[in-house]
């Protein structure tokens, strides 16, 4: 991924900008087009620390908000609130809003760690793989209406709420399930998924709630927070940005790794796809680079 790094400091600006204007461009912006397609991550990542050496940018890992997003974030605050904010304060804001939503991805990465250092298995691994990277962005990509949920709660005293839930909204599946969402009972499947992969999406257990308290909002994580690195990456445009956070799995993965080795799929009618039907019946469609689910 190209793009330069710069430490980014979440409460004052650390570097200089150059800002491209008040003036929304014409029709669906790429940037749009990204946040159509891939939620808050086509403004911003969570690399984590379990990828470290992996690309983009090998050596390092953190939250990584990119350019060109917080000059979209300034350009809407001034839309929703004309002439409310200046333009500094627009993108300290922005920054907030997106940081506040990567921050939840890194909590969940450390209470995943402390249950990896117990278990010792890879299940942070092995969660990406079996479910988020596969069904990213489906409704039960809870990791991902958890961190919107998180992001909204923790915006609230930023005077931007109205805006930071239309743009929850405007993003897909798992993204925009906010409204009367229970947290609690999202937090319990995501542990489960932790936990027992794709298993908790076609049957039990589906909830762990004894996990609930511990995902993302104990004291340890407030004081954890400081240790997460947070960089601006400079020089990207939206229209060059691929998710580096939602690289799928190629379709060997999902059939050697998730579809026969954990489920214990059969292969049926073949045409372009391939079909797979799992343990409860459920069939699975397997197609070039993502798998669905089918009822
Ligand atoms: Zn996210």
């Amino acid at each position: 991924m190209a793009g330069d790094l710069v430490p980014a400091d979440i409460e004052k600006e650390t570097h200089p900008w150059s800002y491209d204007g008040d003036a929304a461009p014409d029709g669906a912006s790429p940037v749009e087009d990204g946040i159509l397609a891939s939620g808050c991550e086509a403004l911003a990542f969570y690399k984590s620390i379990h990828a470290e050496k992996k690309a983009p940018y090998p050596g390092k890992w953190g939250i990584f908000l990119l350019d060109y997003a917080l000059n979209y974030l300034a350009r809407e605050i001034e839309r929703h609130y004309p002439g409310k904010f200046p333009f500094p304060v627009r993108v300290a804001k922005g920054r907030k809003l997106l940081y506040f939503h990567e921050r939840f991805h890194f909590r969940f990465d450390c209470w995943v760690l402390a249950h990896e250092s117990v278990t010792g298995r890879p299940l942070y691994e092995d969660y990406r793989n079996s479910i988020y990277r596969c069904f990213h962005p489906e409704d039960f990509v809870y990791e991902e209406s958890l961190a919107n949920l998180h992001a909204l709660r923790a915006i609230a005293r930023e005077g931007i709420a109205t805006y930071a839930k239309a743009f929850m909204l405007s993003q897909p599946g798992a993204y925009s399930n906010i409204i009367g969402a229970d947290r609690e009972e999202f937090l319990g499947r995501l542990a489960a998924q932790t936990f027992y992969g794709r298993a908790q999406i076609v049957g039990e257990p589906h909830r762990r709630p004894e996990h609930v308290q511990y995902i993302a909002n104990s004291k340890d994580d407030r004081v954890r927070d400081f240790s997460c690195p947070v960089y601006r990456v400079i020089g990207v445009s939206a229209s060059q940005f691929s998710v580096p956070s939602i690289a799928l799995p190629t379709l060997s993965e999902i059939e050697n790794r998730f579809i026969r080795a954990y489920l214990n799929g059969r292969e049926g009618t073949r045409t372009d796809h391939r079909y797979f039907t799992i343990d409860n019946g459920q069939k699975i469609k397997g197609s070039s680079g993502f798998c669905v689910l089918l009822s």
